[in-house]
């Protein structure tokens, strides 16, 4: 049968090397992600959260296990096939914004469609209106140092979406940003996962895990918990 999920991941191991010896961080994790789901990932600190994204997001490789994603094995793509995927499937959000200083907005939404053969007036014409569809439209020429840390990170997700990603991987996105803040760009998240797009978020605040459809809960590089919020403390 066909696999429909996004994301597929099972039986998946990693471990870094250290000076110590291997270290292992993720312990058999399976996981299967439909098309528009609005998933969020929790747990403590050091639970290997970021290193599971950066495997979802093939940033990285895991040491043993199977990832397909869209239906096909990450492990058999060739790195060109992986850096397509990686630049056309896939939108990434950070914590920290990442803009780069000297380059207007328009132009850091741009950087993403600069390996893809676009020319370059269609790319800062398709990076506007990126730009335009987070609400900073009117900012498309300023340098990032001119808007708040939390329309940076606007900007971020503009760029995560300009070449029109079925997935946005986002890793504690409202990290740096006060509660106000974070319920806007939550409410953005929310706006891209309603016209279809799959969305994983990490975050360790229950407030904005509670926007999320789906709680997937990690410690010491195990899923403990996979399925609803209900019972998600406000402070835990
Ligand atoms: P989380 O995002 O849940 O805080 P991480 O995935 O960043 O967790 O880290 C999980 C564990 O792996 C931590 O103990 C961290 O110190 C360790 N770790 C992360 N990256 C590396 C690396 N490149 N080399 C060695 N250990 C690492
Ligand atoms: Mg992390």
């Amino acid at each position: 049968m066909q696999d429909s999920s996004v994301i597929r991941v099972s039986g998946l191991f990693k471990s870094y090397d250290t000076p110590a010896g291997p270290f292992p961080v993720l312990k058999e994790v399976d996981l299967a992600i439909a098309p528009g789901e609005f998933v969020a990932i929790m747990g403590p600190s050091g639970s290997g959260k970021s290193t599971f994204m950066n495997i979802l997001g093939c940033l990285d490789r895991p040491t043993a296990g199977e990832y397909a994603l869209a239906g096909r094995a990450v492990s058999a793509m060739s790195k060109d096939e992986l850096a397509g995927v990686r630049g056309g499937l896939i939108g990434f959000v950070f914590q920290g914004f990442n803009l780069l200083p000297r380059i207007s907005l328009e132009e850091n939404v741009a950087l993403p469609l600069v390996y893809s053969h676009v020319p370059k007036e269609e790319r800062l014409s398709r990076a506007r209106a990126m730009l335009e569809k987070v609400g900073l439209g009117r900012y498309a020429a300023s340098l990032p140092n001119r808007i708040s840390g939390g329309q940076q990170q606007r900007v971020a997700i503009a760029r995560a979406l300009v070449n029109k990603p079925q997935l946005i991987l986002a890793d504690e996105p409202t990290g740096n940003l006060d509660s106000q803040t974070s319920e806007e760009i939550m409410a953005l998240f929310e706006d891209l996962n309603r016209e279809g797009i799959t969305i994983v978020l990490v975050t360790h605040e229950p407030d904005i895990a509670r926007h999320a459809k789906r709680l997937v809960r990690f410690r010491d590089g195990r899923i403990i918990h996979d399925g609803g919020h209900e019972g998600l403390e406000h402070h835990e």
